[in-house]
């Protein structure tokens, strides 16, 4: 039985990719990137739904997480960024070139994706596909079943491994063709697209900017990035606050050595991780951050600053809102 390894994200079009090379009779591995850039809760909702789908399907499953390798391509991307800071050209380039290891490793001679001409027109058209397989090593070896038929034929097709009849030629945006193979293919509740890359994301993207600005792209900032208003005071100091309970708890997990933690003394109120070159003046800005952020009526409030080794109480007024709106990122 001839292997292909599918790139896998549990939506529609990756289901439908499989399920057609199944038909064909090839035996499929899936391959799921965890993509540092997928929003928290996201993540765990995707990584249940690509367990369930590929439990479905029948399919060996290969989850990949991302890290350091791929935030390089975040900072400096070959092929440019999309509308935001979403390099999906190098990207999916990237995951081509991981997916050809896997390949090798499983003994599979191709690749499958549910990629469809026309469905993102800057990083899905024709000529950009066959330049992703050339500069991935994979020319002529990776099957697009949606799309196949206005395809220019693969190593598969020529080798009759699958045959080109039986796959499609769908172009665009639209969903109606994807729905019906749903249907044919016994699919009644299907994946709707889930969570995103927050690199499509403008607002999100104004913090990973402030990052790569500053060279503090690495994961632990990456997933610091998910939660909280972020504030800039300085090259070498960033300060998070929680919006809720939950967030503050969360940030006491990314605390580091070195890091600085605010939280309001004998008051509720959100907390928050300062992390840089520290300094009186830095001390005083983020604790009047925390004050604004509490419900506080008095002139000063009490802030607990706390460090690996020591705590201090300080007093501060709260920020004015000027002075709020040029911090925060
Ligand atoms: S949207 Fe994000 S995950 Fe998807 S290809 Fe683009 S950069 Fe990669």
């Amino acid at each position: 039985m001839s292997k292909a390894v599918a790139l896998f994200s549990a939506g529609l079009d990756s289901i439908l990719a499989v399920k057609i090379a199944q038909e064909e009779g090839i035996s499929v591995t899936t391959l799921h990137f965890l993509v540092p850039f997928i929003q928290g809760k996201a993540l765990d909702t995707c990584e249940k739904a690509v367990k369930k789908w590929a439990s479905f399907l029948g399919v060996d499953l290969e989850i990949a997480p991302l890290g350091q390798e791929y935030l390089e391509i975040v900072k400096t991307p070959r092929y440019g960024y999309g509308k935001n800071l979403n390099p999906c050209i190098d990207c999916k380039m990237f995951m081509l070139k991981k997916a050809k290891e896997v390949m090798q490793k499983k003994g599979a001679s191709f690749i499958v994706t549910g990629e469809v001409v026309g469905q993102r027109p800057k990083s899905q058209n024709k000529s950009i596909f066959a330049m992703m397989d050339k500069c991935s090593g994979l020319e002529g070896k990776v099957l697009r079943p949606l799309s196949a038929k206005i395809l220019p034929p693969t190593y598969a097709e020529s080798e009759k491994i699958v045959n080109r009849d039986k796959l499609y030629d769908i172009y665009g945006r639209g969903r109606t063709l994807q729905i019906k193979l749903a249907k044919k293919f016994g699919i009644e509740e299907y994946p709707q697209p889930a969570g995103g890359c927050l690199l499509t994301d403008a607002s999100f993207c104004s913090r990973v900017e402030d990052l790569l600005t500053h060279n503090e792209l690495n994961m632990d900032n990456v997933q610091l990035l998910k939660l909280g208003r972020h504030f800039r005071f300085s090259p070498s100091f960033k300060f998070v606050v929680g919006r809720d309970e939950a967030e503050n708890n969360q940030l006491q997990e990314f605390l580091k050595e070195d890091d600085l933690y605010f939280e309001p003394q004998d008051l509720a109120g959100p907390s928050g991780l300062g992390r840089g070159r520290v300094c009186q003046d830095v001390k005083i800005l983020a604790a009047q951050i925390i004050a604004k952020y509490t419900s506080s009526q008095e002139e000063e409030v009490r802030i607990k600053v706390s460090t690996d080794s020591s705590q201090k109480i300080i007093k501060v007024r709260v920020i004015s809102a000027g002075k709020l709106k040029q911090l925060i990122i």
